[in-house]
């Protein structure tokens, strides 16, 4: 049906529909630190952290992933699949633990969404290509008196001035995998729990992940060159890059890394004789209950000859 002679009136067009904003959108927005609302933003915050904001913020502290995982954030599950996700750890009224009367005290590495704040992104998927790109919304929130200033800049300035550009870039893999794993919807079913445990490694826990691939259980299956293994295993950021790579292979069976030549064969040779002991576990388990069920059922035909009447006919309920 086409919609171009429709209108819907003024008093019923909601004001949530996000209104997109180009590259070359011009807005009014300034922050800074004699503006009446300052701080107002990161007192009542609810941030959800990409890979980078987390690779980015633990390394400004100087924190393993662990610990800053441990002390910073909070899990969350971003779909119905379980599929785990990070928030920001706040104090009990809501308030950024980072936040001091002076401003921010990670500034230098603060998240992607507090770099963009006054807008929104969303990734989007570009048609017809493998690529994916970011759109920005206006984000008007009341407390926010930035919408008041009189300081004019297209979106491209505002993202640049507030060094967005990097996250978006370094962020673009995760969000195709989030992007790949809704488009694909039921199809793909709930990831097994072992993808999802995967997944938090490669994308929030790099140490762990890190070490993951220098054991053997991650060389039994793949196999890498050696100077990518060194480069992966020597910069966090590398590292990252590769965990999305890892993750395709691992969530939508993409031949992204090397696997070893009948790595799958192999694998089942080695494990043989668990397996095996296994199957004949449950086969005797089975058959024991089989066995028991059996004794059951002629106990009972033995129980109901014994008083001298055919039970299964008699229609005295008492009998049965
Ligand atoms: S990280 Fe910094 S900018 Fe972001 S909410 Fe916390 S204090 Fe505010
Ligand atoms: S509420 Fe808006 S203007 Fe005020 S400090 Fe936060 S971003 Fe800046």
């Amino acid at each position: 049906m086409s919609t171009e002679k429709m209108d819907i009136p003024e008093e019923m067009q909601s004001t949530l529909v996000p209104e997109i904003m180009e590259p070359e959108t011009e807005f009014k927005f300034r922050c800074h630190k004699d503006i009446s609302c300052f701080n107002a933003c990161c007192k009542r915050t609810d941030l959800t952290l990409t890979p980078y904001d987390i690779l980015r913020l633990r390394q400004h502290l100087e924190l393993s992933s662990e610990a800053f995982l441990k002390n910073h954030t909070v899990p969350f599950e971003m779909d119905a699949h379980g599929t785990p996700g990070i928030k920001m750890r706040t104090d009990n009224e809501g308030a950024c633990l980072f936040v001091r009367e002076e401003g921010c005290s990670v500034y230098e590495d603060r998240p992607s969404s507090c770099r963009l704040y006054g807008l929104g992104s969303l990734a989007k998927h570009d048609q017809g290509t493998s690529g994916e790109h970011f759109i920005h919304f206006k984000n008007k929130e009341a407390h926010c008196k930035g919408w008041d200033e009189d300081n004019t800049q297209t979106v491209k300035e505002f993202t640049a001035a507030q060094g967005v550009d990097v996250y978006e870039e370094y962020n673009k893999d995760w969000m195709r995998l989030m992007l790949k794993k809704k488009s694909a919807g039921p199809s793909i079913g709930k990831p097994s729990e072992l993808s999802l445990q995967l997944f938090f490694m490669a994308s929030y826990d790099l140490d762990r992940f890190k070490r993951f691939i220098q054991s053997p259980s991650f060389s039994k299956i793949f196999t890498l060159d050696k100077a990518e293994f060194d480069k992966i295993c020597s910069d966090d950021l590398e590292l990252l890059k590769f965990g999305g790579r890892f993750m395709l292979h691992v969530l939508f069976g993409e031949q992204s890394v090397p696997v070893v030549e009948n790595a799958a064969e192999k694998r089942y040779e080695e494990r043989k004789d668990i397996i095996d002991m296994r199957y004949k576990a449950e086969v005797e388990a089975h058959n024991i209950k089989a066995e028991e069920l059996k004794k059951e059922a002629l106990r009972v035909d033995d129980d109901r000859q014994d008083d001298g009447h055919d039970a299964d006919s008699c229609h005295d309920k008492s009998c049965k």
